[in-house]
C-alpha cells in the first residue's frame, strides 16, 4: 500500500467550494495509486461558526478562565465537524470514506491540556479502513490520553497530527495544503516581494518555524525529520509546485539541495514584550538572576532572547503575559533575592516584535551580522536586543518597525530576486 498523508488547513476547508477543491486533490492522489489519509483543521478563522477561535470565545461566555480540560473537549469538536463534512463530501462524490476523531485514529498523547505532545500512534483502525478501500479523514489537532481524556496539540497542531501519522504509517510523503504557495522567503502578508522556496532541509524549515513562520508547526517538521518522511507544502487553490522539505535530495531524483544564498528567509513573531531588570548590585552575587528565572519558570512563563550582564538582565516574553510577568517579578522574585527593592529597576517594554534571518548557508560565514545591522540602520529601525544561533540572527524591534525591518532585510539579502 502506498500511503500519502494530505493535511488541509482551516482556510482550505472553510467553504463548500474550497472543500470541493480539497476533495479533488484527494481524489487525484487516489487516481495516482495512493491510499490517502487526510487530516483536516477546523473550518475557517476567528468569527467563522466552527473555527477554533470562535469556540474559545463561546466557552468564555460562561467562564472567563475555562478549565483546560473542558476547553480541549470543546475545541476538538471543530476538527471533528470538518472531518465528517470532508468524508461526507467524498462519499457524495462516489468514493468510500470514513471520518475518525484523533482518538479513533490512535493519536495517544500526554495530559498537558492545550499543548499536549503525541507519545504514541496506534493506527490500527486507519489501516483497517485503508485495507477496506476507504479514504480516511482524521480530525487534526487532537488526541486522547491513556485515560481517555480528549487533548489538543496547540495552535497549528494539525500539522503535527499529519506528520505523526506520516511517520507511523510510513507514508511516501506528507502534503500540507494551505493558502500560500509553499514556504516563502518571508510571510507574504508582511513582505509582498516574498517568493516560494522550491526545496529546503528539515532543519532550515524547523528553524524558520520556531522563529515564527507559522506556515508549518515546528514539531511537525521535527517528527518528519526523525523518520525521514518528505514533507511537501502546497497551495490548495493553485498549481504551484510548492516546497519540498527533505534531507539533501531525498525524495526527488537528480536534485540536491544547493543554496548559493547565505540567508534563506526572514521570519517574525509579532507580539513580544521586553523586560529589563537593572541594579547596582551584581545580579550573580546577589542571587537575583536565580530568583528572576525561577519565579518565571514556576509561573510557566517562557522566556526568550536572554542576556545576562553583571548589572542587568534582559529577556523577552510573549506580549500576552507581560503584565503577569511584571507582577511576579515585582513581588516574588525581588522579595526572595534579599536585595533592597529600591535598588532594582524593572522595566516592561510592550509592543515589540522579533525579526529573524534564517539560513543554513550562514554557518561560519563572517559578516552576516554586519549586513543585518546595516540593513536595519539604513531603514532607520532601532535594534532593542539581539540573539543568534548558528543558522539564524534575531533582532528585537518595535512592532511598528517590524514590517519595515522585514522588507529591508529581505531586500538586503537578495531574497526577492
Ligand atoms: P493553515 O490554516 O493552512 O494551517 P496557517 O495560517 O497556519 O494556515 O499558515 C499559513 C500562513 O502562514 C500564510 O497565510 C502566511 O501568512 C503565514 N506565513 C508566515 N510565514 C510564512 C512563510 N515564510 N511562508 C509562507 N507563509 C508564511
Ligand atoms: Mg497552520
Amino acid at each position: 500500500m502506498r500511503i500519502i498523508v494530505q493535511k488541509f488547513g482551516g482556510t482550505s476547508v472553510s467553504t463548500p467550494s474550497l472543500r470541493k477543491q480539497a476533495a479533488e486533490r484527494i481524489l487525484e492522489a487516489k487516481r495516482q495509486g495512493y491510499s490517502p489519509v487526510v487530516v483536516v483543521s477546523a473550518m475557517g478563522r476567528a468569527g467563522d461558526p466552527y473555527a477554533t477561535d470562535t469556540l474559545i470565545q463561546l466557552l468564555k461566555t460562561v467562564d472567563n478562565e475555562p478549565d483546560p480540560r473542558d476547553q480541549d473537549l470543546l475545541l476538538s469538536c471543530g476538527e471533528i465537524i470538518s472531518s465528517v463534512l470532508v468524508s461526507g463530501l467524498l462519499k457524495s462524490m462516489g468514493h468510500p470514506a470514513v471520518a475518525l476523531t484523533g482518538a479513533q485514529a490512535g493519536i495517544i498523547t500526554d495530559d498537558r491540556f492545550g499543548d499536549t505532545r503525541i507519545i504514541e500512534v496506534k493506527p490500527d483502525l486507519i489501516l483497517q479502513n485503508l485495507r477496506d478501500g476507504k479514504i480516511v479523514v482524521v480530525a487534526g489537532f487532537q488526541g486522547v490520553t491513556q485515560n481517555g481524556e480528549v487533548t489538543t496539540l496547540g495552535r497549528g497542531g494539525s500539522d503535527t497530527t499529519a506528520a505523526a501519522l506520516g511517520a507511523a504509517l510510513n507514508a511516501e510523503v506528507v502534503e500540507i495544503y494551505t493558502d500560500v504557495d509553499g514556504v516563502m522567503t518571508a510571510d507574504p502578508r508582511m513582505v509582498p516581494e516574498a517568493r516560494p522556496l522550491k526545496i529546503m532541509t528539515y532543519r532550515e524549515v524547523a528553524e524558520m518555524a520556531h522563529l515564527g513562520a507559522r506556515v508549518i508547526h515546528p514539531r511537525a517538521v521535527e517528527i518528519a525529520m526523525e523518520k525521514g518522511v518528505p514533507l511537501r507544502i502546497k497551495c490548495t487553490f493553485s498549481d504551484a509546485p510548492g516546497t519540498l522539505i527533505t534531507d539533501s535530495g531525498r525524495g526527488i531524483e537528480g536534485t540536491a539541495i544547493r543554496s548559493d544564498k547565505v540567508v534563506t528567509g526572514v521570519a517574525h513573531i509579532a507580539n513580544v514584550a521586553q523586560i529589563k531588570i537593572t541594579t547596582r548590585e551584581d545580579v550573580n552575587k546577589s542571587g537575583l538572576v536565580r530568583t528572576v528565572f525561577r519565579a518565571l519558570a514556576d509561573a510557566s512563563i517562557s522566556v526568550d532572547i536572554i542576556n545576562v550582564f553583571p548589572q542587568m538582565i534582559a529577556f523577552t516574553v510573549s506580549g500576552e503575559v507581560l503584565e503577569k510577568a511584571l507582577d511576579i517579578l515585582k513581588s516574588g522574585a525581588i522579595d526572595s533575592s534579599g536585595l533592597d527593592p529600591s535598588s532594582i529597576d524593572i522595566e516592561g517594554v510592550p509592543g515589540c516584535a522579533k525579526v529573524s534571518v534564517v539560513g543554513a548557508g550562514m554557518r561560519g560565514v563572517p559578516g552576516v551580522m554586519a549586513t543585518v545591522v546595516e540593513a536595519l540602520y539604513a531603514s532607520g529601525v532601532p535594534i532593542l536586543q539581539t540573539s543568534d544561533s548558528h543558522t539564524s540572527i534575531s533582532c528585537l524591534v518595535k512592532k511598528d518597525d517590524m514590517q519595515k525591518a522585514m522588507r529591508s532585510l529581505h531586500a538586503r539579502f537578495g531574497l526577492g530576486l
